[in-house]
């Protein structure tokens, strides 16, 4: 999948070894080594709590753009 978008300024983007598969910020695979999980609602729940617009395990987007 390609995904066009702005340069991300997420750190994950920079590092050769990120601790994630997914960066928070956009969505795109930063690590591909690592493998995708399982969420639960909870844990999503957390994570845009945390700020995350996406989840860092199974990249799935947490914060809609909705009217
Ligand atoms: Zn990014
Ligand atoms: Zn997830």
């Amino acid at each position: 999948m390609i995904m066009q978008r702005k340069r991300c300024s997420n750190f994950n983007h920079r590092r050769t070894n990120a601790p994630v598969r997914f960066c928070p910020l956009c969505g795109a695979v930063v690590n591909e080594a690592i493998l995708m999980r399982e969420c639960s609602a909870e844990k999503h729940a957390i994570s845009r709590r945390g700020g995350n617009k996406y989840c860092v395990h199974c990249g799935e987007q947490l914060i809609l753009a909705r009217l």
